[in-house]
């Protein structure tokens, strides 16, 4: 298995790569760790529900804390490394999606370099 290495160089791609999607999905550029350790440094109530955990998945995104987690050292490959950078920022993006078609649907077109407007929260103001 070839495990994706963790060094500056590719540390600084991927940040790259996340402020390159983040602006095409038109949302703030996350913080972005790269190591579980980093997680387990981040202040508790940022990584709370997927601290300890984050080891397990490729990637976590903190949907509260505009934070996500590229678990770098888990990640087998080029290409799963950008899935997982998009994946996570499509969570970042549709807030309120969960995993599914739909989903999966908006990964793709991601992957294939579409833009998104900017999300906006519906009026709770429906009549007047
Ligand atoms: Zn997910």
């Amino acid at each position: 298995m070839n495990i994706v290495k963790l060094d500056p160089e590719l540390s600084l791609q991927i940040l790259e790569k996340v402020g390159i999607y983040s602006n095409r999905f038109s949302i703030s550029e996350p913080k972005t760790l790269l190591a579980t350790k980093e997680v387990l440094d981040a202040p508790k109530e940022m990584t709370e529900g997927r601290r300890t955990s984050a080891y397990k998945y490729y990637g976590v995104a903190y949907l509260q804390h505009n934070l996500v987690f590229i678990n770098v050292r888990k990640i087998p490959d080029e290409k799963t490394l950008e899935n997982t950078i998009v994946h996570e920022l499509i969570h970042m993006r549709f807030p309120y999606l969960a995993h599914g078609k739909r989903f999966n649907k908006l990964v793709r077109q991601g992957l294939k370099g579409k833009s998104f407007p900017p999300y906006r929260k519906r009026s709770k103001i429906s009549a007047i």
